[in-house]
């Protein structure tokens, strides 16, 4: 067994809804294997600022069904330094911190894995986006909820839109990924999901307009991956009004409404589950690993893994909403 006494818990980068329950599971799964936590504010900004305070089971109290991170988050420029990480290990040491959860996303992970190299030190990291990116794990903590979000935002388009008979391109978070878009329209019966993944092969838009965007539908809904690749909602939008003046083209952006929210009882229970996992992979030694569940099992990735491989889109998703939306 390691000798292991403390264990900081930080949030970082984008925030996803769930951080809050997965940050009362690390606490209190730590503290129920008797050790002493303390949560470290704004991410590795904390650790070059110093600020970080104890972490008792009631500094988790009635957070489990709160978004965002009581913890904050940050963007920090310095830990990608050297000398920022020399500050945040010196920084450790002065707390008596011995091992680290972090919760993330891909950046996250990415200065987790060099951290851990560099100072040889304990971090087990939780997928923390709503992004869906990260390989190793089915869901990522936040997803379940923004796709929800999502489906009730496009579910109210869909009423407009039926009534106007329009084109609404729906543009969705997911950074280089599909997973929002793709599931997102599926879920609402939408007539495509125009997403990065797949641009790269084939230009959707063009495959969209050849099969004349169904005619005999009083309204379609397309949703976009906001991405340089699919070019954004906007960016499509403008190239179908310009060679299809007839049809009445509307573009919704649904930005930050996606990050926000209660948890879903999916994200709640990962998190939850995720949490003590984490708790789980100090006590066994486990270290340089992002937890994941894949098929309901509890999985140790190494973060080299989990950041460097592609997570693939399913074929068989895609072919579902091709199916569907005829
Ligand atoms: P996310 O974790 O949601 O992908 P970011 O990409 O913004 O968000 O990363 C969050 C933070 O992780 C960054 O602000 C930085 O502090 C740290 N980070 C990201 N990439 C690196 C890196 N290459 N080296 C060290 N730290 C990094």
């Amino acid at each position: 067994m390691s000798q292991i006494k403390c264990i900081g818990i930080l949030t970082s980068g984008g925030d996803a809804p769930g951080m809050n329950a997965a940050i009362r599971a690390v606490t209190r799964a730590a503290i129920y294997n008797g050790f002493e936590v303390k949560g470290i504010y704004r991410g590795y900004k904390g650790l070059i600022t110093g600020e970080i305070a104890p972490f008792k089971t009631q500094n988790v109290s009635n957070i489990i069904q709160q978004g965002g991170t009581i913890l904050k988050t940050a963007r920090c420029q310095e830990f990608k330094t050297a000398e920022g990480r020399k500050i945040a290990y010196d920084t450790l040491v002065k707390e008596g911190i011995d091992a680290l959860v972090v919760i993330g996303g891909d950046g996250t992970l990415t200065g987790a894995r060099i951290f851990a190299t560099e100072y040889n030190f304990p971090i087990v990291g939780l997928p923390g986006t709503i992004d869906n990116d990260l390989f190793g794990t089915d869901t990522t903590i936040g997803y379940d909820t923004a796709l929800n979000t999502i489906m009730e935002a496009v579910d109210k388009i869909r009423d407009t839109a039926t009534s106007h008979e329009r084109l609404f391109f729906i543009e969705v978070m997911g950074r280089d990924a599909g997973f929002l878009a793709l599931n997102g329209a599926i879920a609402t019966g939408a007539e495509a999901a125009i997403i990065p993944e797949i641009s790269t092969e084939v230009d959707q838009l063009e495959e969209l307009i050849k099969n004349g965007f169904r005619k005999s539908k009083n309204s379609s809904i397309v949703l976009v991956a906001e991405s340089p690749i699919t070019g954004g909602a906007m960016h499509l939008a403008e190239r179908v009004q310009k060679e299809y003046p007839q049809y009445d083209v509307r573009v919704t952006i649904l930005g930050h409404i996606q990050r926000g929210g209660s948890p879903t009882a999916h994200d709640r229970i990962l998190a939850s589950r995720m949490g003590a996992a984490a708790i789980d992979a100090l006590l066994e030694d486990q270290r340089n690993v992002m937890i994941g569940i894949r098929n309901n099992e509890i999985e140790y990735i190494p973060f080299n893994k989990a950041i460097k491989n592609d997570k693939p889109i399913d074929r068989e998703l895609l072919n579902t909403l091709r199916k569907l939306s005829i």
